[in-house]
């Protein structure tokens, strides 16, 4: 006889550990899901019922958690489109159940209709997720992402790089009159339900910002009650954003200064995006970035920031060539007095860094012609081809006409990754995208279990505490009602942990992986991995907005 039990849609987890997602001690106890919702969660032994459940997921041994929101994701350039569902499908396995997207200053959405600058906007890092932008509004995207189908919950920022370069490209200075529409179109998204706007004050247009657009842009945050969340203009000591000046303040220090002063004068929520310590010479001022970051909370203003789970993130081959080399397009490279400056340059930068070829791994060259060494750091390039270690980096800088990508190692030590884990304001993340080639940054596959089995090993925190940073503070912080924490009424957004057994071992690029000890994760009461395994393809993420 098949099943007769009637349909009853709920959904048990029977026989946990309960952390709910506040940071309180755990508990042992069960929770049951009925209509994308938590019905109830119940503290003690399961007692066995005549109450019947569609399914029942067996929770002995393990953690009953809130599904991870990832607080730092680039995600929104792949959503729009159905073009790979690799892009997409790895992020669930790690527990992610939100994603916070937008980031750095380049969202996907919130560019003016018409903007004659959709070439800058087109070409970009992300480029390889998207076929074209065919939107402009956050209205108009979610529409778009709504069509495509959901894996996850997506909340937006505002990107004001977006919103700048639709206006008026790269220019440095805006007009009055386009800044004012800059600002309408980061309002506007922020009405849309965009959880605030972030910065890339690093990249163009972002470096162009004065004082007074960073604190205009971080009012208006503030007036809308929102968060404000910045790529910092420098994460190293020393940096081409800044005049060298020999024994003056580290840059990467000089650039939380400027973040926490728009803090300060607007009293603005601020994340500072991606805490990290590029090079051995700027590893030592971690101690001294988090007193900042301390003195900042002691005077009661909302400061926090996030970090990875590796020591490595993605950038492109170019991004150590300084503004001068870049605005002069390829013919600088054929010119001998130019290319004697920038060896001299990347010398002594390198030097002072702390930081070299060997730090610099290629994930995809995006040239046919020099693809073999996709995978290969690039000391390990140089030697093959017998050059060079500078010769064989503006070679490739020139053939893939600077758009390799590349994952650049020792962004922090470990000793620093347990100080920004441990610390009262650092939240969790991923800061990943799966490239179209076969090499990967190991976060795309691994992020947050990472800095679970971190945590666990080296004991930085609780379990619940751990559980907490990746739930509740995230969902508190970017306005998020209703999820984070495993509350009746809440939306059922679920992980289950074997705790004891998460980690994630590839610490370098890789072509595939997979965490281990996240059993479960239900998005919105859908059942999406089942015992470490995508059991159901459904799109079940929904578009949240904020108010
Ligand atoms: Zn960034």
């Amino acid at each position: 006889m098949p099943d007769a039990s009637p349909d009853t849609g709920k959904t048990l987890l029977k026989n946990g550990f309960i952390a709910d997602g506040t940071g309180n001690p755990g508990f042992a106890g069960s929770l049951i899901i009925g209509n994308g919702r938590i019905e109830s969660v119940i503290k003690g032994i399961w007692e066995e019922s005549e109450e019947p459940f569609q399914s029942v997921t067996d929770c002995a041994g393990l953690v009953i958690a809130p599904g991870f929101i990832d607080m730092h994701s680039h995600m929104d350039w792949y959503l729009a489109s159905d073009k790979d569902s690799r892009y997409k499908t790895p992020f669930i396995k790690q527990g992610i159940t939100t994603m916070v997207a937008g980031n750095c200053g380049y969202s996907a959405a919130g560019l003016l209709k018409g903007s004659p600058h959709m070439g800058l906007l087109e070409n970009n890092l992300f480029k390889s997720g998207f076929d074209n932008i065919h939107w402009n509004s956050l209205e108009e995207y979610y529409r778009v992402v709504g069509e495509t189908g959901l894996n996850y919950n997506l909340v937006m920022l505002a990107g004001h790089g977006t919103a700048r370069t639709s206006v008026c490209g790269y220019s440095p200075v805006p007009s009055a009159g386009e800044s004012a529409l800059i600002r309408s179109l980061l309002d506007g998204s922020m009405q849309q339900g965009a959880a605030g706007v972030s910065f890339g004050l690093q990249y163009e247009p972002g470096q162009y910002c004065t004082k007074e657009e960073i604190a205009q842009t971080a009012r208006l945050v503030k007036d809308r009650n929102k968060l404000l969340t910045a790529h910092a203009r420098a994460y190293s000591n020393i940096s081409g954003d800044y005049p060298l000046i020999p024994f003056g303040r580290a840059h990467n220090l000089k650039a939380i200064d400027e973040l926490l002063q728009a803090a300060r004068e607007t009293g603005v929520k601020l994340q500072i995006s991606h805490l990290i310590f590029v090079g051995n010479a700027t590893h030592r001022t971690c101690d001294a970035a988090l007193k900042l970051i301390d003195k900042a909370i002691g005077e009661g203003l909302d400061v926090s920031f996030d970090t990875y789970g590796h020591h490595c993130g993605v950038s492109l081959i170019n991004v150590f060539l300084p503004p001068w080399v870049k605005s002069k397009g390829a013919g600088v490279f054929s010119d001998k007095k130019e290319i004697a400056k920038i060896k001299l340059l990347m010398g002594v930068l390198f030097k002072l860094l702390g930081f070299d070829y060997s730090n610099i791994q290629v994930l995809d060259t995006r040239a046919e012609a020099v693809q073999q060494f996709n995978g290969m750091f690039l000391t390990e390039i140089a030697q093959k081809r017998g050059m060079t270690n500078f010769d064989n980096y503006i070679d490739l800088v020139m053939k893939t006409n600077s758009g390799a990508v590349v994952l650049m190692h020792n962004y922090t030590s470990g000793e620093n990754l347990n100080a920004l884990i441990r610390h009262k304001a650092s939240m969790f993340m991923t800061d990943s995208w799966m490239e179209p080639g076969e090499w990967q940054n190991p976060g795309v596959f691994g992020s947050l279990p990472r800095i679970l089995q971190r945590i666990r090993e080296k004991k930085l925190l609780s379990m619940e505490e751990a559980v907490y940073k990746l739930s509740y503070a995230c969902a508190k912080k970017i306005g998020l009602k209703g999820r984070g924490a495993l509350l009746p009424g809440n939306a059922a957004d679920i992980a289950v942990l074997d705790w004891d057994n998460v980690r994630f071992d590839i610490a370098g690029a890789c072509k595939d992986g997979e965490p281990s000890g996240i059993k479960h994760v239900f998005v919105n009461g859908n059942h999406m991995v089942d015992d470490g395994q995508i059991s159901e393809r459904k799109k079940a993420g929904s578009v949240l907005r904020i108010s």
